[in-house]
């Protein structure tokens, strides 16, 4: 037998800062503007970015950070937190980024059983660390995010974050890094029991952003300009934040004025081509710009992802405003990069509307993941695009185990999602729901996310939830919860109504409540579990026919759809 030949080539490891130092030395001028919570724009290069992350690091070791420590942020999307991301993991700390909307007793345990050693704040979350601070009493040290001049009066004793780094000459080398060593630690948001920790590891970060840079991926290259709205304390920002430097984008941070007229200003005085963010987010863009009568002068795309993008709004930014949406679908424990939608050269040939149905759905996997759906006896389902089923998932950016925790939660080596799916003869996934989310009704399926987009094309609806309701005869019917667009009035029969023709007849809501504002999640999502709660005692009135009908049935009441 012969030896297995070696391969000849350089073995340089896939590191964090190397993302950085290549955009330093090769794209050195390229900007990086951010939005301050000071409140003017500070703008600077991929050169200074380096020297500052430097300058950070050297600090960091100076105040006893060692390789392996977790350095936590608290911060919105800007320089500083950028500087925070390459200054920690650069010499082989762990940077935490921490989700600023979590209820502070979740972020004070994420703190704890990360066990950080500093945190690195903005201002604008000095009150929430003055409640965290005495929860946490082994972080060694607060970092505002800020000059002297700008600390906040505080309880706790912080230290200023412009002092700690300008006292630093930046004359330093990034040290050798194993690939394999951990980079960032990013924490679910918990809706169920406490958040679980995702651990990436240098790796894992660096081949993510090979992917998500990809043209049939997120596309970004340096002829763009980039304004990552998704939030850099969620899930690293899709990774925009090491696919800039790795393709040499110019970068623009919007700070923490998210509002449709902030980042619509931005976008236009910056002009940026490329975007990304949640649903929600781009309802208050679109929002704003219909009401300003706003157009769009360099904006070409922006991917949509987090949770499931309307058709609506999809049709809305390519038919009105010439945007391209890029609709994609991932999770904290991927990185989070799994699918996203764009064509083959064959299917850009089919009829238009075609196209689009392809296009609303969460897509084709990039390279580096790999996908399955399996049934109830956990065996592979066919890819038609009918069957349902649990998503599974696997690649080199896919967790492997939770952080601190033993059990893995690994299934025949793939890691089950939580996300229940169809998978086409195109290879595109279509996510129904989140598996504790699906309606049951006779046994079939109904996916509550199609339910919310046909109710979101109607033009009186601003937002939507669809949850399973108790049903005497059914188990379970879907009941939709409706927020109205100010101004608009629709009525629960125009809507039952607006279904017909558009879904499965027995997919139609059997009822529908109008509500001020619907529950979210500290990342924008819709909180159903909360939903379900509140509407633990409605009672559909197919419920009340069905026992008028059949007295022997039970009333549904005191919904005992529980999960
Ligand atoms: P997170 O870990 O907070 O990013 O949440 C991941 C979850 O968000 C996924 O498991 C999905 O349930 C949901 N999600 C993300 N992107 C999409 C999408 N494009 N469509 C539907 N659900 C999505």
């Amino acid at each position: 037998m012969t030896t297995p030949l070696a391969g000849q080539m350089m073995d340089v490891p896939l590191t964090v800062p190397s993302l950085l130092a290549h955009a330093a030395r090769h794209f050195g001028s390229t900007e990086i503007v951010s939005r301050r919570i000071e409140g003017d724009l500070h703008r600077y290069t991929y050169r200074d970015c380096e020297k500052r992350a430097k300058q950070l690091a050297q600090a960091l070791i100076a105040l006893g950070v060692e390789p392996g420590e977790r350095v936590a942020t608290l911060a919105w999307n800007g320089y500083r937190h950028l500087e925070a991301y390459y200054g920690t993991t650069g010499f082989g700390a762990v940077c935490h980024t921490i989700n600023p909307r979590l209820f502070p007793d979740q972020i004070a345990y994420i703190i704890n059983h990360a066990d950080d050693a500093y945190v690195l704040f903005d201002t604008t979350f000095a009150p929430l660390v003055d409640v965290l601070a005495p929860q946490c009493p082994k972080v060694r040290g607060w970092i505002a995010l800020a000059d002297e001049a700008h600390l906040p009066v505080m309880q706790t004793p912080v230290l200023s974050y412009e002092t700690l780094v300008t006292a630093q000459d930046g004359n330093y080398e990034w040290p050798p890094i194993d690939e394999r060593q951990a980079s960032y630690l990013c924490y679910t948001s918990g809706t169920t029991g406490n958040p679980k920790g995702a651990l990436y590891s240098h790796r894992s970060t660096v081949l993510h952003a090979f992917g998500a840079a990809l043209p049939d991926a997120m596309s970004l290259s340096a002829r763009d300009c980039v304004l990552p709205v998704v939030p850099m304390f969620h899930v690293n920002a899709w990774g925009i934040p090491h696919s800039a430097p790795l393709t040499g984008a110019k970068l623009v941070f919007p700070g923490k004025d998210l509002d449709g007229k902030s980042l619509y200003e931005l976008m236009e005085s910056e002009r940026v081509t490329y975007s990304a963010g949640v649903p929600t987010v781009w309802l208050g863009l679109l929002n704003y710009l219909r009401e300003a009568k706003g157009r769009f002068s360099s904006l070409n795309r922006t991917v949509i992802g987090g949770s499931a993008c309307p058709p609506a709004m999809l049709r809305t930014f390519e038919d009105d405003y010439g945007v391209q949406v890029i609709h994609a679908w991932g999770m904290t424990e991927m990185s989070p990069l799994g699918t996203l939608s764009k064509l083959t050269w064959e299917q850009s040939q089919r009829p238009l509307e075609e196209q689009r149905k392809l296009l609303e759905k969460q897509g084709h996997v990039l390279y580096g993941v790999d996908m399955k759906i399996v049934g109830e006896d956990g065996r592979e389902l066919p890819w038609d695009g009918v069957a349902f089923g649990d998503l599974h998932v696997r690649g080199p950016w896919v967790i492997d185990r939770y952080f601190r925790k033993d059990d893995s939660p690994l299934v025949d080596g793939w890691f089950p999602t939580g996300d229940v799916a169809t998978i086409d003869r195109d290879s595109f996934l279509h996510i129904t729901d989140r598996s504790k989310d699906v309606i049951k009704s006779g046994g079939e399926w109904i996916s509550s996310i199609d339910i919310e987009n046909v109710a979101i094309a109607h033009p009186a609806v601003a937002e939507a939830a669809c949850i399973a309701c108790a049903h005497p005869k059914w188990t379970e019917r879907p009941l939709l919860v409706v927020v109205k667009r100010p101004g608009f009035d629709v009525t629960r029969d125009e809507l039952i109504a607006f279904y017909e023709g558009k879904v499965a007849k027995w997919w139609i809501p059997d009822d529908v409540a109008f509500v001020d504002e619907l529950p979210h999640t500290a990342t924008g999502k819709l909180q159903k579990l909360k939903l379900r709660d509140i509407f633990r005692d409605h009672v559909l009135p197919s419920a009340l026919e069905e026992e008028k009908d059949c007295p022997l049935t039970p009333l549904a009441r005191g919904n005992p759809v529980s999960r």
